[in-house]
């Protein structure tokens, strides 16, 4: 609750006047649910604390990278050793080609992986690689997946076949995004209907295996196969942005799933981020060898960057990678993420709202709707203010849950049964109140 000698409102007085918004990512500066944003102060475990001091269990952990929870001693101890060594060389290191080979082993779409610093520039990355592989110019994508903030990715829905799309972000011109096809998720229909019209200008569809930029939808599995089908039928790529997903929802990453029900599948070409650095800059884009010997020094797709692959930030996705291959690490964080979305549910329905769940790993979604999305229209139909109010009684009683309805949840191995059981007794109290 805020009150006048509330650091975090001064803060965010202090933060407006030097930042834009007062937030160096918008989706901190609270605009969908209103309030007052906290300033963290330090985080340990599960939990953070804000600048009066206040305790909240963390149901973001940086938007996905935390998934050991906060300063796990074993990847500090490796960070803390690596700083000795040096910040940064601009040359090779050993580390590089260790997590290099370490991605490829829990990742068998990947002959080959560039290391990068963040998901937008893996995504940017792995369309010019489509493009060039293909020497074609049109891509789709997906309503409601987010690819990072790359000028051609930043397109407004609804812009259909006929029409070019339209950019949904000032200073992006029309040129650059007159090949973006944006289609509807889960929508085979669309997708049929776009390759029989522009199949051979099409180098590659992206998407989110499980979109978490729209709180949490599966792309269903009929879906999937077909966006298989038809970029193999039509000399187009297929890119899995898994930057979100990938570690998370399972140690294979969301194509290990989609391969146990689609006999061989397997993306062109993947995208990593946020637990691939274990809260360090770091983001990967790999694919088979054929298609990442295009990329230079190998070949004529240019890519490059002077913090790439560096060094503390490789030492410690190496160190969280190596702690999360561990046998049934994701089993146990698929149980508590279960263990939570259940008792929400229970709880809500209680209280007779209509509310469904979802999660897979350490990666949840719950909706104030009582089907399923599997759109980004159906996800937007959830009554805002019935999530603002939710949210706002959470962070109140110290839950932070993302500030946003439109976003997905994240639970740690720090988390345990007894916090997740707080937060739930604390949505129970919260529930009676919507
Ligand atoms: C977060 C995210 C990105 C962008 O990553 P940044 O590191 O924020 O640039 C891209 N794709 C997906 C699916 C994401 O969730």
């Amino acid at each position: 609750m805020t009150h006048p000698t509330d650091s975090n409102v001064s803060l965010f007085e202090r933060a407006k006047q030097v930042i834009p918004g007062g937030v160096n990512s918008p989706v901190r500066a609270f605009a969908a649910v209103g309030g007052t944003p906290r300033f963290v102060e330090h985080a340990l475990g599960a939990y953070f604390w804000d600048t009066n001091g206040q305790q909240f269990t963390d149901y973001i952990g940086s938007w996905g990278p935390m998934i050991l929870g906060h300063g796990h001693p074993e990847v500090i101890a490796e960070v803390q050793k690596a700083v000795l060594e040096g910040f940064s060389y601009g040359a090779p290191t050993e580390r590089e080609v260790q997590l290099a080979e370490a991605i490829l082993r829990i990742m068998p779409s990947m002959d080959m992986v560039r290391l990068v610093s963040s998901g937008t520039e893996a995504g940017m990355s792995a369309l010019r690689l489509a493009r060039g592989f293909t020497g074609r110019n049109k891509i789709i994508k997906f309503n409601g997946c987010y690819h990072g903030h790359a000028d051609s990715l930043l397109v407004k829905a609804g812009s259909g076949l006929a029409t070019f799309g339209a950019s949904s972000s000032a200073g992006v011109p029309a040129d650059v995004v007159k090949d973006t096809i944006v289609l509807e998720y889960n929508d085979i229909g669309q997708l049929e209907e776009a390759f029989a019209k522009l199949g051979g200008e099409i180098a590659c569809v992206i998407m989110e295996p499980i979109a978490g930029n729209m709180n949490f939808v599966r792309a269903s599995v009929d879906f999937t196969r077909r966006i298989r089908e038809l970029t193999r039928e039509h000399g187009a790529l297929m890119i899995y942005d898994e930057v979100m997903t990938g570690f998370r929802v399972a140690l294979g990453s969301a194509q290990s799933l989609y391969a146990r029900q689609i006999a061989g599948f397997q993306p062109d070409i993947t995208v990593m981020g946020k637990v691939i650095g274990g809260g360090m800059p770091m983001a990967a884009f790999g694919a088979r060898r054929e298609i990442m010997e295009k990329l230079s020094p190998l070949g004529p797709v240019y890519q490059a960057g002077t913090l790439s692959g560096n060094p503390i930030a490789t030492a410690c996705g190496l160190k969280t990678l190596e702690l999360i291959s561990q046998p049934g690490f994701h089993d146990a964080l698929h149980a508590r993420t279960g263990r939570l979305m259940a008792g929400l549910k229970q709880e809500a329905d209680a209280a007779g709202l209509p509310f469904s769940v979802d999660h897979q790993g350490g990666l949840f979604g719950f909706f104030f709707l009582p089907e399923l999305p599997t759109s980004y229209p159906q996800v937007m139909k959830t009554d805002g203010k019935v999530f603002n109010k939710f949210f706002h009684g959470m962070l109140d009683r110290g839950h932070y849950f993302a500030p946003a309805l439109y976003e997905a949840g994240f639970v740690s191995s720090a988390h345990t049964d007894a916090d997740v059981d707080k937060t739930v007794e604390a949505a129970r109290e919260v529930f009676r109140t919507l």
